[in-house]
């Protein structure tokens, strides 16, 4: 059943006067999911005077209410997780266990925020002066544009909204045009729980509006999730504008596999890293680092998983890897794919793409292992966001962290071993804001930080309490009776 998802403005379900977006299912692209009427420059003018306007009533409620219309949200998500699973699957790609996984973390997230009304907020520091006290409180900053990707269509935006909302802030949203039904169903979710009118408001727009917001008067701070050169424009217009910005952005995830370590623990996990969810995912394992003495043995184990893995539509059950999200990113996985083995890259598996037909009209793409010959091609460097791991060959442990570290990114990383200097190693060295020691790359639990560094991010980290950092701003209170 076709889904008919309307932006969000001012508390009413509209249509948007802007031109209507398909959104097709990638795994069956001739089965049209939803169309979208995209939002025009007036409404989101309309959207963040709506926020505005909302803005200090909402700020002034207690947080404890704030946080039990974030808990009700969530109640609403976790009952209709299959339903709005199987949606996420057939607009996206990832697999049904995935898009319901993916709705139950959403929930989660909602419910870890809602748990925030209940923690300190502030702190007393002793005044140097007799009868003074100083204190250092959080205040919302206000109205908070957030633009998000289309890999995670509904978690990414619950863990920006979900604080933004309880700390006391208002939200205009610009989800990514490809994902509009399970951008909808977090703010129906939102909605019914009780949200007051224009507190949030949802656009379906392209990128461009996402500047709108940016370059808008009316918008005190931006959230921003996506790839590093859309978050590289974003930050210097915020630099001008001296706007906060908090950027996720792309990864090249390595794992480190030395030996000593449990082979076949890594490979299993390797396997996950790169290849579930398409391997459309920022934390995706896309380098693997292997220590020349268990490289043959590993390589091994790690293609005959590969090759065990199915391929096909994500609805299906027993299926592993669903389709590229759209025709565009199949093409630039394919083409990544070409110019590397060009540049000497000898497959270990897949790299061809499937003929024509064998898979149906999807976008699929075959789970691909390249061998590299050194670090030259550019697949090394670049981030691909599918199924594709470049793997080079380490001569010791410590060659291996400097060749992981070999990345303008620092998203995620993991090292596979038993050698506890390695870990230490790892954990002083690792340029990553998120390490995994015996696991695979993935993992952002809503109450841990989760953040890059280089030029994986931007400003205070997301999830767990750090996510308060770019919420809330602090004030210091000389306060004398
Ligand atoms: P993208 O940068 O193309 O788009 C992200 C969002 O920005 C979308 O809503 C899009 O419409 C909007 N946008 C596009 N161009 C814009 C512009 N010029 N100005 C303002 N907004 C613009 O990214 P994507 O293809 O949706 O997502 C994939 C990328 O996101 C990958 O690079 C991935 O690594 C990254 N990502 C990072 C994290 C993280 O937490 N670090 C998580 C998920 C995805």
């Amino acid at each position: 059943m076709q889904v008919h998802p309307r932006i969000l403005l001012a508390g009413e379900w509209v249509d948007g006067a802007g031109p209507e977006s398909l959104d097709l299912n990638p795994a069956r692209p001739s089965e049209v999911v939803a169309r979208v009427r995209t939002a025009g420059d007036q409404e989101i003018d309309a959207a963040v005077a709506a926020a505005r306007r909302a803005w200090p009533a909402w700020a002034a409620m207690p947080i404890q209410e704030r946080a039990a219309i974030l808990a009700r949200a969530a109640a609403y998500l976790d009952a209709s997780a299959e339903t709005f699973g199987e949606e996420l699957t057939r607009e996206e790609g990832k697999t049904r266990a995935e898009g319901i996984g993916e709705v139950r973390r959403a929930a989660e997230i909602l419910r870890f925020f809602a748990s925030e009304g209940y923690t300190p907020n502030g702190e007393v520091y002793p005044s140097p002066r007799a009868g003074e006290q100083i204190q250092v409180v959080r205040r919302p900053v206000g109205v908070v544009g957030v633009i998000t990707p289309w890999n995670f269509p509904i978690a990414i935006p619950a863990w920006k909204i979900a604080p933004a909302l309880v700390y006391g802030n208002a939200v205009v949203w610009k989800p990514a045009s490809l994902v509009p039904v399970l951008a909808y169903r977090l703010a129906e979710a939102l909605v019914n729980a009780g949200l007051p009118a224009g507190v949030l408001s949802l656009l379906y727009a392209k990128g461009s509006a996402a500047q709108a917001l940016v370059e808008h008067a009316g918008v005190d701070a931006v959230t921003f999730t996506g790839s590093t050169p859309v978050g590289r424009q974003l930050a210097a217009r915020c630099g001008e504008l001296l706007k906060p910005l908090q950027a996720e952005l792309g990864g090249k995830n390595a794992a480190v596999v030395l030996a000593g370590a449990d082979l076949e623990l890594a490979a299993d996990q390797v396997v996950l890293g790169a290849m579930r969810s398409t391997g459309q995912k920022c934390t995706a394992t896309s380098r693997l680092i292997v220590e020349e003495a268990v490289a043959d043995p590993f390589l091994e184990l790690l293609r005959a998983r590969v090759d065990r893995l199915q391929v096909g539509d994500p609805l299906e059950p027993g299926v592993d890897m669903g389709p590229a999200a759209s025709a565009d990113a199949r093409q630039s996985i394919l083409d990544q794919i070409a110019a590397a083995v060009r540049q000497g890259a000898v497959p270990v598996t897949g790299g061809e793409p499937y003929r024509d037909g064998l898979l149906g009209e999807g976008y699929f793409v075959p789970p691909t292992v390249l061998a590299l010959p050194d670090v030259t091609p550019a697949l090394w460097r670049e981030e691909v966001f599918g199924p594709v791991l470049a793997v080079v060959r380490a001569e010791s442990a410590q060659h291996a962290l400097h060749l992981a570290n070999d990345t303008e990114f620092g998203l995620s990383g993991a090292i596979f071993t038993n050698d506890l200097d390695a870990v230490m190693a790892a954990i002083d060295h690792f340029e990553v804001g998120v390490l995994h020691v015996n696991s695979e790359t993935a993992g952002a639990d809503p109450h841990v930080p989760f953040g890059g560094i280089k030029q994986s991010g931007l400003g205070p980290k997301e999830q767990g309490r750090a996510a308060r950092e770019f919420f809330t701003h602090s004030k210091t209170v000389y306060l004398r009776p």
